[in-house]
This record gives C-alpha cells, structure tokens and sequence, in this order.
C-alpha cells in the first residue's frame, strides 16, 4: 500500500483514485508512510528548521459575511478596531528583537483601510528593509494591491477556501465568487508578491472530491506558501452547529501537499493547535516547516476571534515564542 506514498514522492503526483485512498483509507501503516515521507521530504528541502512568521492581527473591521468566519459583517457582538500605525511598528519591533525577519499583517476585507495602510507599510519597509512584509488583507482592487506592493510589501495570503464553485457559494454570501478571489490571486503574483494560498479542511458541506479538487488547484497553481488548516466553529456565526475539522485529515494534506510540492512554505496554523494541543508539532512532523507566532497586542486579541478557542488568555509574544521553542526542542527542531 505504501507504494502509493512513494510514488508521490517520486512523481510529485497521484491519481486522483490514489489521493482518495490517502485522504481516506483506515490503514495506519499507510498514514504513518505518508508523514514520514513528507517529513523526509521537507527535512530535506529544509533541515530541521522551522521559520517563524510574526502575525499581526491588524484589524477586525470586515465588509464580507463568510459563514464560517467569526470577524463576518454581521456578527455585532464583537468590538470592532484598528491597530494604529504605532502598535503596528512596535509589533514588528518586538518581533525584529525576537528574531523574527518576517511580518505579517492580516485583518478583515476593508479596502478604503487597507489603502491607507501604504505608508505604513512604507515605514515598515524602511525600518527593517531586510524583513519580508506578508499582507493578508482580502480580496482588493488591483490598484490597491499595486500599491501596497510599490510600497514593500512583498507577500500576500489570499487563501481560495475551496476549489469548488458551488461549494464556495454555500461558505459565503451571495455575490461572493470563487471566481473573483482567483482572479485576485492571478493578480497579486503577477505583481510580483510571493503568493499564498489555501483552505479550510473540513468546512460545513465539504465533500473528499472537494479536497482532491483544492490538491488540484494547489498542484496546478503552485503557490509558494500554503495556509490551511481545520474549520472550527463560531457561536456566532451561522455554522456554530456545523463540527470541527479533522486534525488527522489536516495532517494528511500537509503530508500530500508537501510531497507534491516539496519547496512550499507550508505553516503548521493555529486553527490546528487550537484543535489539538500538539498541533504544531504534529504538523512539522507531518511536513510543515513554518509556525506563525501571534503578535497581536494582547488586549486586542479577543476581538479577532475567527473561531471559537482561539484566544489563549494572557501569553505575551515573548512568552509563546520561548514555549514553541522548547516544544520544537522536544521533537529535535529548532528556529
Ligand atoms: N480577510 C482576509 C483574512 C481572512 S482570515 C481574507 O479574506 O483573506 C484568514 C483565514 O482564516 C481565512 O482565509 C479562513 O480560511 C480562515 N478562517 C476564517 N474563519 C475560520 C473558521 N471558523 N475556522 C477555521 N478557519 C477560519
């Protein structure tokens, strides 16, 4: 059976029947052949090195309505705010003196917003000109990511959530399109940023071919990161009834996706620690090879509750990224 697993390995690629088995077969030997592999595989490419990204959570204020997603237009039971350009720069600054060299601001859809974030991210561009600034700011008019992008930032997540149209319409609002974020996408990489993208595992509805279909889209897009880890729900959203993602099947696809595309950046997310306490680590062990550490000011973090568990009251930057390291040491990894 594990000969499914080295021929991915060695192709880069699998039947589609072949992606089925992996994403669904009960055979144990079979799923510790895949993560093995796939950890060969990124320890390979990587070493025994895991990179950090600081994720500043910029702003909650959002015009979308995703189902799924606890920062949505509707929910009024959240305080909406901002990061000022001051507590951004000292997040970075506190990230810079940790030894983070990449930063990562994400927020809610807000274009208006995120245009005015130009010169700040200017300055952070002249601060730290050797740090990568990552923006994750939702699906924005070409002009917009053009800017941003003339002024530093040089990476951009826009996860495509899921490959399948029709079940795309049932995440999101009507007058949301797959269509639209893809074309986003095409748009950022031809700007220039290293681009990323990603889904949801286990999202209300979501079907194995939905899956082989995002495997499909990742392998034909070949995104140079990819962000995806289990949907949890949200009280208040209108999945709050819907259950967890599966952590196992999240693990499975970081070790498929890394054996197609073994140069990735592929994050270990916080939605699969949230799920599991060792997340993190089962993921490097699966393949992923990047953590994103929360920088968000401490007070701010309750507001951006994607889903539910999130938050982890109190920890300080500096505190967590001690605690992931010694976690990493346990596994013989480190930063
Ligand atoms: N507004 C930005 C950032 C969205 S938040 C954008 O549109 O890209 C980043 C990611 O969190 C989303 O792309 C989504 O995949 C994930 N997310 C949102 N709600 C979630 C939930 N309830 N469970 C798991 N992941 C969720």
């Amino acid at each position: 059976m594990s000969n499914l697993v080295d021929a991915l390995r060695e192709r880069r690629t699998l039947s589609d029947k072949g992606l089925r088995e992996l994403l669904e077969s009960d055979d144990e030997g079979l799923v510790e052949a895949l993560h093995r592999n796939a950890r060969e595989v990124a320890v390979e490419q990587f070493g025994k090195v895991i990179w950090l990204r600081a994720l500043i959570e910029w702003s909650n204020v959002c015009r979308n309505d995703c189902l799924y997603c606890g920062i949505r237009r509707s929910n009024t039971n959240i305080v909406r705010y901002s990061l000022t350009k001051d507590e951004i720069l000292q997040a970075c600054d506190l990230a810079w003196q940790l030894g983070l060299r990449t930063f990562v601001l994400q927020g809610g859809e807000n274009p208006p917003a995120a245009e005015k974030l130009t010169p700040v991210v200017a300055e952070m561009r002249a601060s730290w000109p050797e740090a990568a600034i990552t923006l994750s700011l939702g699906e924005l008019p070409y002009d917009t990511y053009a800017l941003l992008r003339r002024s530093g930032a040089n990476r951009y997540l826009l996860r495509h959530e899921t490959a399948n149209p029709a079940h795309y319409g049932r995440l999101h609002p009507a007058g949301m399109k797959l269509e639209n974020r893809l074309a986003c996408l095409r748009s950022i990489r031809e700007l220039g940023f290293k681009t990323g993208t990603g889904m949801m595992v286990g999202s209300p509805f979501q079907t194995t071919d939905d899956l082989i279909a995002d495997i499909r889209f990742l392998e034909s897009f070949r995104p140079d990161m990819i962000g995806l880890g289990p949907f949890l729900p949200h009280h208040d959203t209108p999945f709050r009834d819907y259950p967890a993602g599966s952590a196992d099947l999240t693990l499975r696809i970081y070790s498929i996706l890394r054996l197609m595309l073994p140069q990735a950046w592929i994050p270990a997310t916080t939605a699969l620690a949230t799920l599991r306490p060792d997340g993190r680590t089962a993921g490097i062990l699966a393949g992923a090879n990047v953590v994103m550490p929360n920088f968000t000011p401490v007070e701010r973090r309750d507001s951006y509750a994607l889903y539910d568990g999130k938050s982890r009251p109190g920890a300080e930057a500096a505190e967590t990224l001690q605690q992931l390291k010694s976690e990493l040491d346990t596994i013989g990894y480190h930063v």
